[in-house]
């Protein structure tokens, strides 16, 4: 099978062309129509399988095909969809990936992460918002100073999920995940990836997952 027959949308399935992917992985070719039919999902994935884009290729589609209601102005940033990761390194190689599968898509994508300056990242927030890729740490402070929303939320992804709780995040997690509110159409998708699956990680996925998948490839 290949990229073209999966029905991202136009601007995006350029974007996958201009990149030069044409065949899914096996962890895209699962989880991308599992995300894109409004399913929650728990998927088993190391890193090189292609997990960013079996995460961000749903979520940037169903961003741009979306319609949501206004977002409120002002200081606080409503991003529409989150994705958690363990390490500076790793969100800002997501976002860079989302970054260029979202060329043209009109949807717009920040990074925030601990350990550099916090208003580089708040002049970013305030121009808007669709996709925040941040680490747990990070996004606490966001929350705490009201800089960030999480209100608005559609999409929660946590990658690397193992090494996150590894690294001591609980409980900067479950204070995220708590502030969520009910998205203004429809229910919020949540997936998680995680290389391995303790029985601390099968927890959280009963606590945020609803009528998930699990995938293993
Ligand atoms: P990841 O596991 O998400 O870190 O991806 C590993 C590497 O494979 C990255 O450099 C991606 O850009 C690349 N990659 C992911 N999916 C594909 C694909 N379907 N075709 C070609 N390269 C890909």
């Amino acid at each position: 099978s290949t990229f073209a027959e999966i029905d991202l949308g136009e601007a995006l399935s350029l974007n996958i062309q201009r990149c030069k992917y044409v065949k899914p992985t096996p962890i895209q070719r699962h989880a991308i129509p599992i995300v894109l039919a409004g399913r929650d999902l728990m998927a088993c994935a190391q890193t090189g399988s292609g997990k960013t884009a079996a995460f961000c290729f749903p979520i940037i589609s169903g961003i741009m095909r979306g319609q949501y209601v206004q977002r409120p102005r002002g200081r606080t940033a409503y991003p529409l969809a989150l994705i958690l990761s363990p390490t500076r390194e790793l969100s800002i190689q997501i976002h860079e990936e989302a970054r260029k599968f979202s060329y043209q898509t009109g949807v717009k994508t920040v990074v925030a992460y601990g350990g550099a300056p916090i208003t580089q990242q708040l002049r970013e927030l305030e121009r808007g918002v669709d996709i925040l890729v941040a680490t747990p740490g990070r996004l606490v402070d966001l929350l705490e100073r009201a800089r960030v929303s999480l209100q608005m939320i559609k999409y929660l992804a946590l990658d690397e999920a193992d090494r996150m709780l590894d690294m001591g995040f609980e409980p900067q997690i479950r204070k995220i995940v708590e502030q969520m509110g009910m998205p203004p159409r429809g229910l919020r998708q949540t997936m998680l990836f995680s290389a391995t699956f303790p029985k601390e990680i099968q927890r959280l996925a009963s606590d945020f997952l609803s009528n998930y998948i699990y995938l293993t490839v």
